[in-house]
């Protein structure tokens, strides 16, 4: 199970075994549950990783808790890591892990809160107006319903506009941008903590599809279609357009609007969400490239 005792049960090990690793929060969610970041590294390059902003894609935060554990292993035994050297990679780049931007809701898929509670009442209440997005499964909102990658001021109106016409014109298990941009703890706190660094290039985990995301309308940030090609290349995931649907509103999109520096989301996995957990070896294994080579390029 990948819900958020799972993610303090990992920070506690990593702060036990990994001194050098820093943790802190970022802010908490609507349930007061902690939104942490974890920094390994000492450079000057920035970088920042996200995952588990979608409830259902909690997959995509076990690969960043696997990957930081990994990255401190061979950082303590001074093995390599994709090729890399965990040491030189410690000294040139600071990397900030967000592994679950969205805890309540992912417990709320793993069946965290009990069916008498009033938070699975209320979410229920929620779901009952989409029949056709199973419960909790399909589940991808914060737990008021709210989609937290709708939330960012990027052409916004036009992303709410676009999913009010699909039906999610009200809070709704997937895709409500809520009624204004940032209106939600998760998504305010991503948007602060981002503002308060210089990130040169972000990574935003999603499931499913084995591709990524690279532009934002006509943006062109330098690099980012050379470091998209050498992604696909090192992870067999294809370069594609997101969707127009989907094109607005989102963290990466602003991040690219508003700093005009490469950010990709990686779509991984494929089948119906949440995936199965037996193709977690498959997903770490194609996108370690990915992780390690978001700290080099
Ligand atoms: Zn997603």
């Amino acid at each position: 199970m990948v819900d958020y005792l799972y993610l303090k049960d990992s920070i506690n090990t990593f702060k036990q075994n990994y001194k050098f690793l820093k943790t802190f929060s970022i802010g908490k969610s609507v349930l007061n549950n902690e939104i942490y970041c974890l920094k390994f590294g000492v450079g000057k390059k920035e970088v920042l990783y996200t995952a588990g902003i979608h409830a259902n894609e909690f997959i995509t935060s076990l690969l960043l808790i696997k990957f930081t554990q990994n990255l401190c292993n061979a950082y303590i035994s001074n093995t390599p890591i994709y090729g890399y050297d965990a040491k030189d990679l410690y000294d040139n780049c600071s990397l900030y892990i967000i592994p679950m931007i969205n805890p309540d809701g992912i417990n709320l898929v793993n069946d965290f809160y009990s069916e008498d509670s009033k938070i699975y009442y209320d979410a229920l209440n929620i779901s009952k107006n989409f029949p056709d997005i199973p419960f909790p499964s399909g589940w991808k909102a914060n737990i008021n319903g709210i989609d937290l990658n709708s939330q960012f001021p990027a052409n916004w109106e036009l992303g709410k506009e676009l999913k009010s016409n699909l039906g999610f014109n009200k809070p709704s298990p997937r895709d409500f941008a809520g009624y204004t941009p940032l209106s939600e703890p998760e998504s305010k706190a991503l948007y602060n903590f981002t503002l308060l660094k210089n990130f040169s290039l972000c990574l935003c985990f999603h499931t499913q599809g084995e591709v990524i995301y690279w532009r934002y309308e006509d943006y062109l940030p330098t690099n980012s279609l050379e470091i998209a090609k050498e992604f696909a290349h090192v992870s067999g995931y294809e370069l594609e357009d997101t969707p127009y649907n989907s094109s607005f509103g989102g963290f990466r999109d602003w991040f690219i609007q508003n700093f005009n520096k490469p950010s990709y989301t990686i779509e991984v996995g494929k089948g119906e969400n949440p995936l199965p957990i037996e193709q977690f070896n498959k997903i770490y294994h194609d996108n370690l490239g990915v992780l390690v080579l978001g700290c080099v390029l």
